[in-house]
């Protein structure tokens, strides 16, 4: 921040009294997650990394499920491939969980396996931007590095009434400015009084839980970065904020102007895209036709069953010849029947598989979104001749990549074992409950 509106900023009364009124509320109303019971940077880390992108219920089962199965940065370090994406799977982002490996093992050769304290080290490992970093040195080593993200913008723009959209470079940079000043302040900041401090202890003696001892423990800037993010995920929400019940709504230039619903200004969002996939789960002699993805695609490593990309629109019809029938549909087709565009991309999916003509078991459909597009994958069960040995010439040569181990045949139950994209995941467990 330039020295100049540093100095406007500080003589803001405003900040002087924002500070107290969020570290009293943390100390309050913090959460008790098991990260928050822990100043290991590491355990921190992992947590920051998993909660991109994730709520923090969704997180709490695959961070005690690491942690358990790697307690250390040296266990990540030397942890097998397989095993990174296994107890990844299901979060997506993929990318994080093989990240936090490269950067764990930077930190085993450069840094002797310590998390390092330095900021520059920090934001060198793999994985690791400006909020991280901010976000790991202020809760493990109470530093008074500042973090912005979604939760902590939305709560910047409101209580500072910061009109412009927060994704330009300077409505940005004041936000971080902004974030940077209230950490500061907050290191300067006395820490809460005695009565408050032995609220806190006796809520936690109360609880069985060290939980809010994060806010008088681990120090001002550990706990005011936090009570921003906390103040942003259950009061300052997006939709219906609960300005009644808010610390901050005297201070909040959003709340007094009624501005709320304004802010923040993030523009259009781009519209939803529709995609629908035709996945088939070919069967064979009792195995199963699976796939890795390869390095460098979305979801590198991940398995999945062969699929194709279709039209997106399934409604116009078009009169078509296919050997073709759709089992347990209510349009059974065959020679020279009416179908869609859509089924009769089906049909040219399928026939990549190397068979002109063939039944499809309708398995099941599943709808999931990834960032803006709303991905329809409808699954077909297919059963095919021979051995299973012998896979069909042209499957899967459309995505076939110079790595990723396609096309393997594989038991039901070895399938299990392997990490699956959540979509995929869930073909899997339909299979399995039909197949038992
Ligand atoms: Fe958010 Fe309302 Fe609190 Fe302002 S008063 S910070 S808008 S919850």
């Amino acid at each position: 921040m330039a020295e100049r509106n540093l100095k406007s900023e500080i003589r803001n009364p405003k900040l002087s009294r924002l500070v107290p009124a969020l570290l009293g509320w943390f100390a309050q109303n913090a959460r008790d997650l098991p990260w928050r019971r822990t100043r290991d940077p590491y355990a921190i880390w992992v947590s920051e990394i998993m909660l991109q992108q994730t709520q923090v219920k969704i997180v709490i089962p695959y961070w005690n499920r690491w942690m358990r199965e790697l307690p250390t940065i040296k266990a990540v370090a030397k942890a097998r491939s397989e095993k990174i994406h296994k107890l990844w799977e299901g979060l997506g982002y993929y990318t994080r969980a093989r990240n936090l490996q490269k950067a764990a093992r930077q930190i085993m050769e450069k840094h002797s396996g310590t998390f390092p304290h330095d900021f520059a080290d920090v934001l060198a490992l793999p994985g690791i931007g400006r909020y991280t970093a901010g976000a790991i040195r202020s809760i493990a080593f109470n530093q008074p590095t500042p973090v912005l993200d979604g939760n902590v913008i939305r709560v910047l723009t409101r209580v500072f009434g910061i009109a412009e959209n927060p994704k330009m470079k300077e409505a940005n940079g004041r936000l971080w400015d902004l974030a940077e000043l209230l950490v500061a302040s907050a290191a300067k900041h006395l820490a809460p009084r005695n009565s408050r401090r032995k609220e806190a202890h006796s809520k936690i003696a109360n609880s069985q839980s060290l939980l809010t001892s994060a806010a008088t423990i681990a120090g001002n800037c550990s706990a005011l970065n936090q009570s921003l993010m906390e103040l942003g995920a259950l009061v300052c929400t997006p939709r219906n904020p609960q300005c009644e019940i808010c610390p901050v709504k005297k201070l909040c230039v959003a709340f007094c102007e009624g501005r709320v619903s304004e802010l923040p200004n993030l523009g259009k969002r781009k519209a939803a895209t529709a995609r629908r996939f035709v996945a088939f789960v070919a069967e064979r002699s009792g195995r199963f036709l699976v796939r890795q993805r390869p390095a460098g695609a979305v979801n590198a490593h991940l398995w999945e069953f062969p699929n194709f990309e279709i039209h997106p629109n399934p409604s116009s019809s078009r009169h078509r010849s296919a050997h073709y029938s759709r089992k347990n549909s209510q349009s059974r087709l065959t020679s020279a029947a009416t179908i869609q565009e859509s089924d009769w991309e089906i049909i040219r999916a399928a026939k990549s598989l190397g068979i002109s003509t063939l039944v499809l078991h309708p398995l099941c459909t599943v709808k999931h979104s990834i960032t803006r597009y709303r991905i329809t994958l409808e699954a077909f069960r297919v059963h095919l001749g021979g051995r299973s040995s012998t896979t069909p010439k042209h499957l899967g040569t459309r995505r076939a990549r110079p790595s990723g181990k396609n096309n393997v045949w594989l038991p039901l139950a070895k399938l299990d074992s392997l990490a699956f994209t959540s979509a995929h995941r869930k073909i899997l467990q339909t299979l399995n409950s039909k197949t038992t």
